[in-house]
């Protein structure tokens, strides 16, 4: 991965979170506390405070930083979430791991992390349908759209779920009707590095 692509990604990961981080808080005030968007607008701007030097690094040892900088920067629980997440696909990378792989390997760090799996409400709902998703693929040239849809339609798929774990699981029943804001934010996450990607040919 080339300077230029990684300081596209931050830049474009940082101004989803910037240009949607009410309507995050939104999600949250309704089945949280109100402090999802706030949390990731926070976590990104480290993380392209500090675009440059993690530019200069290998792929996998700039999402390992990029993880570190959520875990200390993003209060709540979606701070070592994302954090694990980006860390864990970092350490594939470095061990040779294919993009795929590494990104399967980031999940499981999510679940152990989080004691979750899918069917719990979380942002679990969108990462393992966009895994399938990438996985399934094996025509060109359209995958990146078929994850772009596969985001957005897990992300819909968790409005009638009811929350197993994080704050909104104290709702019990009343989490039902509700789209997950971790749910929502990774769409936004995919969206923005699919766009990247497009661009980038
Ligand atoms: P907090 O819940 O501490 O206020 P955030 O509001 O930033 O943290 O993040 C909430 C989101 O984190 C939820 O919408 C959900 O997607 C995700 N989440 C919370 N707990 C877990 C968990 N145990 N496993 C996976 N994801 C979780
Ligand atoms: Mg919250």
């Amino acid at each position: 991965m080339g300077r230029e692509l990684t300081l596209a990604l931050i830049e474009a990961a940082a101004g989803t979170f910037a240009a949607h981080a009410e309507e995050l808080t939104r999600l949250d005030q309704a089945i949280g506390d109100g402090d999802h968007g706030s949390n990731l607008d926070r976590g990104f701007k480290a993380i392209a405070a500090q675009a440059e030097t993690l530019a200069d690094l290998a792929p996998g040892a700039a999402l390992q930083k990029a993880g570190m900088i959520l875990v200390t920067t993003v209060g709540g629980a979606s701070g070592p979430l994302y954090g694990s997440l980006l860390i864990d696909i970092g350490r594939g990378l470095e061990a040779g791991r294919g993009p795929v792989e590494a990104f399967a390997e980031g999940i499981e760090a999510v679940k152990r992390r989080g004691r979750s799996d899918v069917g719990a409400k979380t942002m679990l709902d969108v990462l393992v349908p966009v895994l399938e998703a990438w996985r399934s693929d094996d025509r060109r040239p359209a995958p990146l759209a078929e994850l772009r849809r596969a985001a957005e339609a897990s992300r819909d798929a968790t409005v009638p779920m009811r929350a197993l774990r994080g704050r909104a699981s104290f709702l019990g029943e009343r989490s039902i009707g509700h789209c997950d804001p971790g749910a929502a934010s990774t769409a936004l996450l995919v969206a923005a590095v699919c766009d990247v990607i497009e661009r980038a040919g």
